[in-house]
């Protein structure tokens, strides 16, 4: 051995393998199908380099893995004849994590966790850290690999014990690939029975396209053989009619490894101009860091079955991440790049059909109830961005947004545009919503009383980001979308019957009230008037149609931006008691305080938030003494 040297894991390494070999007490097994997942990529890395540089294939091209047993020296060894690793890339693979993400997650978890709980174990293959799962059966590692294409000098050697450091050296290794060596652990016996480890095998790697070989041992013969355990076909590759429910299952599991079942799927074989397979899933986990627009999206891509490359994000829009699955295409280039996917015409059109695939299967799937509106609760917010986004469809995103409406007493969103619709009153012509920060108080807006009464519904928008969204959709099946937060004359013409009317004699009578309000608010509002859309509260605030509304504001505000300061209309009821009571006012002070203080109690709920609050406790203070 050449060149040895003993180095230091990454802290974080140290931590993590510090969790797996104390805090992972069930499910062990998944050791194997980490290991096995590798040794595959490493032999679809190696396909592809392959590609450009048949060289590499060594003349060595059965490509597969195969898993011996040594039960008297208690090794499991797992071989493949994939790219193999430099030196370099061991110690960059196998001692670092070099994933932000990963790197806080791990960091939380660690901090999180007491000794006496479990870490989950399908949390390991989702963070990338898969290799580090040997040290659960393993109290050690040994390696030696070479990388395909370097001289037979340049194997590499790496063992650790998974504590604080690993040995590394150089050694001569003359077939391509890597050899994992596993010295399994005391309390681990179990996995040195080799139908143990067949049957693992089968349940995780029955979809990988590679060959899995096991060793076995022929008893009449006294010979050891090789076993293929895996049948060893790409899934998708399958007719549809000869995949049943569990396969698909599976095979999304493999893929993508999350261990819960996939909600629904569609598998196409797209002939003609352009000829391609697509694979496409909907998920019912939430990955962790599924809200973050820069979330990698799911999709794998494969040219000619050859494995290309992992999130190839091109393929669908942004507001569709949630989707795992694969592209397998006929007509693309071998060689092609994430630069030119972006340019390709190719995965263009490809990307406008797979974007009107899984809006068709979200359709269908929104005919049931209970499943669409799990889906929305994990994936809504998400998928939210889409009229923004996708304009192209916005016919179709539309019906599939849900929102949460005065006609359910909770704050659930499962109510559509569509039933919305349906359940509207008779002369009514919009769709009305509300937008707010969160349902109580969008509940509780004084905004709402008159709707109530008249038992029509309103939307109540009231995610962060649906001011955004709802700003993209103007109309529904020719139905105008209304804020009833904004100034709103045909709402004015459309509550004007028979017990709403403001009868000209009152209107007359608050003529010169208004005039005087105006002149004392001047310039601090837009408009002051009077409204019959209030019951139980004496003034409210709207904004003109087209002017940004409050909450849109707040939205510019959070992200740092300038706005321009928002102009209200100043609408009183004049039915309330205190309106009527200002009415009968005299002294000018006292007026002028009553007022002020009437807006600013309309201003804080409609925004929560006052310019100046202690101007308005003060105020309200001054009046509480007079009592
Ligand atoms: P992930 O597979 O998600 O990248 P792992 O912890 O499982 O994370 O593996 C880390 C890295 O080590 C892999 O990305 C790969 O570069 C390298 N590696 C692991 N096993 C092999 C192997 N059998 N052959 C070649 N490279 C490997
Ligand atoms: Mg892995």
């Amino acid at each position: 051995m050449q060149k040895q040297e003993t180095r230091n894991f990454q802290s974080e390494v140290k931590q993590l393998l510090h969790l797996m070999i104390h805090s992972l007490y069930s499910n062990k097994e998944i050791f194997l199908r980490e290991l096995i997942s590798n040794a595959s990529d490493a032999v679809d890395k190696l396909k592809f380099k392959t590609l450009s540089n048949p060289d590499l294939y060594e003349n060595n091209s059965i490509l597969k893995v195969q898993i011996s047993i040594n039960k008297k020296q208690r090794l499991i060894t797992i071989k493949d004849n994939g790219i193999g690793m430099t030196r370099k890339e061991v110690i960059e693979n196998l001692g670092t994590i070099a994933k932000s993400g990963t790197k806080d997650f791990i960091k939380s978890l660690n901090d999180s966790l007491d000794k006496k709980s479990e870490i989950n174990s399908q949390l390991i293959g989702k963070f990338g850290v898969g290799f580090y799962s040997a040290f659960i059966v393993a109290d050690k590692v040994s390696i030696k690999t070479r990388a395909a294409g370097v001289s037979i000098q340049e194997g590499v050697f790496w063992e650790s014990s998974g504590e604080g450091n690993y040995h590394i050296a150089n050694i001569n290794k003359k077939l391509r690939g890597t050899e994992i060596i596993l010295h399994i652990r005391p309390k681990c016996d179990e996995f040195l029975d080799t139908w143990r480890i067949k049957l693992i095998i089968s349940k995780y790697s029955e979809h990988i396209s590679l060959p899995i070989e096991i060793e076995m041992y022929n008893d009449k013969e006294k010979k050891y053989y090789w076993e293929q355990i895996n049948k060893a076909q790409a899934l998708w590759l399958k007719n549809k009619n000869d995949i049943n429910e569990k396969e698909y299952k599976e095979f999304y599991k493999q893929l993508t490894s999350d261990n819960t079942d996939p909600i629904t799927w569609s598998h196409n074989h797209v002939e003609g101009k352009q000829e391609y397979i697509s694979l496409l899933y909907i998920p019912s986990n939430i990955p962790w860091d599924i809200r973050n627009r820069d979330y990698k999206n799911g999709l794998k891509l494969y040219v000619q079955r050859v494995f290309i490359m992992e999130d190839a994000e091109q393929l669908l829009p942004k507001y569709l991440r949630f989707i795992r699955g694969l592209v397998d295409s006929n007509d693309l280039p071998l060689n092609i790049s994430r630069e030119i996917l972006q340019k390709n015409s190719i995965i263009h059109n490809m990307k406008i059909t797979l974007t009107k695939k899984v809006l068709n299967m979200l359709m269908s799937l929104s005919k049931n109830v209970i499943i669409y509106n799990n889906f929305w609760k994990k994936f809504g917010l998400v998928f939210k961005e889409g009229p923004a986004e996708d304009i192209n469809n916005k016919n179709i995103i539309i019906k599939l947004l849900r929102f949460a409406s005065t006609y359910n007493d909770n704050s659930e969103q499962n109510v559509s545009l569509e039933e919305y619709s349906k359940r509207m009153i008779k002369g009514q012509k919009k769709i009305y919503f509300l937008t707010s920060d969160n349902y109580i108080s969008a509940k509780s807006s004084p905004h709402l009383e008159f709707f109530y009464k008249r038992g029509i519904e309103v939307l109540l928008l009231i995610d962060h980001i649906d001011e955004w969204m709802i700003s993209y959709i103007t109309e529904f099946e020719g139905k105008t979308l209304q804020s009833i937060s904004k100034q709103d004359n045909s709402l004015d013409e459309f509550i004007q019957n028979k017990d709403n009317i403001i009868k000209n004699e009152i209107k007359e009578k608050f003529q010169p009230f208004l005039k005087k309000i105006q002149d004392l608010l001047g310039k601090k509002i837009k408009k002051v008037k009077l409204t019959s859309r209030l019951i139980n509260t004496p003034a409210i605030v709207t904004t003109d149609i087209n002017e940004m509304s409050t909450q849109m504001a707040k939205l510019f505000a959070a992200a740092g931006q300038k706005t321009p300061e928002i102009k209200y209309n100043f609408e009183l009821n004049p039915n309330h008691i205190l309106i009527k009571k200002i009415l009968t006012i005299k002294d000018e002070k006292y007026f002028s305080e009553f007022v002020k203080l009437l807006l600013e109690e309309a201003i804080l709920a409609e925004k929560g938030t006052l310019e100046d609050p202690n101007k308005f406790i003060n105020r309200i203070n001054n009046f509480l003494s007079k009592i």
